[in-house]
């Protein structure tokens, strides 16, 4: 039985460990070109659109989403509501530049590295304008990844290609028994949407926490696909990806996450989300050529339709342009006017909503002193204030919702001297140790610092001449060090921001 579960275990790892990203994208669309010559430069004719402004002048887009899901295994994996939502919102953040590893960028890319202000939102209104999940399931169906053979079906469940972008979870996505590949999209056609095909088509296997994290976002690269991006390795080392900013791959992707150089010396983007490479563990970032190509992309006539007002008034993901009402905040706990303590932690919690629905709050604000300490997009949205200093001090949360309106919620509170000090007691050099013990003996002089803690435990860092060395006091034990050469010592709680300094002689 052990060997049995040991080679399973081994074969599981082997089985994730192996799992890459298998994207037809650049096959898929040079199919379709081939087909349609006289589109040839169709998806190419983008050009960036006016920006969008909101009353407040920032330039954000949104796009309602359909996912259509056929099945229910995918690989074994199931796929539902919650997980579509987590998918979308994880992507929602590759693209704006809030996933968690975009600060730890390779420096080399640093300076090209883009967001985007764009929220892929699930539509709440179906295309009867009846209300909706933005999810529909159907029986299990394969194959709608290939350039042709399916269109029929696809026609029959796509909705308006012009108002909604249509997103097809399947689990075998050519119909030829191979459930690993990822996804495939297509790039803005016209010819495409005039008939209900444009579509990215996703392995549900592969939709969030299904899978790992990095392979997760291959979704985000497939949207890219859908936005109009090449892959980075476009026809490899003499190809483009017409953007200027990224370098050439040779599209062996066996670089994975570490430095290396393209054929032509320069060092590859491995991070990038349009290549393979990042899937292994690394996908970070787009370019600013790409975030431009995307931005232009959003002026194609196949994707300008979607993020209209009146488009996103129909789709239910805003009430509508005159109605719309600001968002609100209220916060709960602290109370206004409480009082804490010096160096203590104030854990905010507030309730947010929108009348279109708390999904359309894009952001949150706080501020301490008028002074702005965090920008939180995504829920939940909290805060936390750390290491809070004497007097009083003004606590100020601003909810905004995607079309800019804000509303505001401040309180004041009081932060008053720390009772619970660790009390730090010095005994000079003239203390005279008056009790035998196998360390001294009596009479002999001992330089002595003694540290008691009232209440908390608390990190304390000694320091001397060469000397330097961290304790921890604990809970009503009186901290006693012995033995100290002559000099100036100082006692550091770092916890209290506090530091107390000696001369023993
Ligand atoms: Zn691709």
């Amino acid at each position: 039985m052990t060997i049995k579960l040991t080679i399973f275990f081994i074969l599981f790892i082997q089985s994730v460990l192996s799992a890459q990203i298998k994207c037809n994208a650049s096959e898929a669309n040079a199919r379709f070109l081939k087909y349609n010559s006289s589109k040839h430069s169709d998806h190419q004719n983008s050009t960036k659109p006016n920006k969008f402004s909101f009353n407040n002048g920032e330039e954000s887009y949104q796009i309602p989403v359909v996912f259509h899901v056929y099945g229910t295994s995918f690989n074994g994996k199931e796929v539902n509501d919650a997980l579509i939502r987590n998918a979308l919102n994880d992507l929602n953040k590759d693209f704006n530049g809030l996933n968690d590893d975009f600060s730890s960028v390779n420096s080399r890319f640093s300076s090209i590295k883009a967001t985007m202000a764009i929220t892929f939102k699930l539509a709440k209104k179906d295309p009867n304008g009846n209300e909706t999940a933005g999810i529909v399931y159907h029986s299990v169906k394969n194959g709608f990844g290939n350039g042709s053979g399916s269109d029929a079906e696809i026609k029959a469940d796509a909705w308006d290609n012009y108002k909604y972008m249509n997103v097809y979870i399947q689990n075998d996505l050519y119909a030829n028994g191979e459930t690993d590949n990822t996804g495939v999209a297509w790039f803005p056609f016209t010819d495409m949407s005039d008939n209900n095909l444009a579509r990215v088509v996703y392995n549900g296997a592969f939709l969030s926490t299904n899978t790992d994290k990095e392979l997760a976002s291959t979704l985000t690269h497939e949207f890219g696909h859908w936005l109009n991006l090449f892959h980075t390795f476009e026809d490899g080392c003499n190809g483009t990806d017409q953007v200027d900013d990224t370098p050439n791959e040779d599209g062996l992707h066996n670089l994975k996450c570490s430095s290396g150089t393209n054929c032509s010396g320069e060092y590859v983007n491995t991070e990038n989300y349009m290549g393979y490479n990042g899937a292994s563990g690394c996908y970070k970032m787009f370019t600013k050529g790409q975030v431009d190509r995307m931005l232009a992309a959003l002026g194609h006539p196949t994707r300008e339709t979607l993020w209209q007002t009146q488009n996103l008034i129909d789709t239910g993901l805003i009430i509508s342009e005159v109605d719309n009402k600001a968002p609100t905040v209220v916060i709960n706990t602290p109370e206004n006017n409480s009082s804490f303590e010096e160096g203590t932690t104030l854990e905010l919690m507030a309730t947010f909503s929108d009348p279109n629905g708390d999904d359309d709050i894009k952001r949150v604000e706080y501020f301490y002193d008028d002074l702005l300490v965090n920008t939180v997009q995504f829920m939940p949205f909290e805060n936390t204030f750390t290491n809070l200093q004497l007097g009083e001090h003004t606590i100020k949360v601003i909810v905004y919702d995607f079309r800019g309106l804000s509303n505001t919620s401040e309180i004041t509170i009081t932060v008053t001297p720390r009772i619970n000090y660790p009390e730090v007691t010095w005994i000079s050099s003239n203390t005279v140790y008056t009790q035998s013990s196998n360390q001294f003996a009596t009479g002999k002089i001992v330089r002595r610092i003694e540290i008691k803690a009232i209440e908390d435990t608390h990190d304390i860092i000694l320091k001397g001449t060469d000397f330097e060395q961290q304790y921890t006091t604990s809970l009503e034990e009186v901290l006693v060090i012995d033995n100290l050469a002559k000099g100036t010592w100082t006692v550091e709680i770092p916890s209290l921001n506090k530091k107390i300094s000696k001369t023993l002689n």
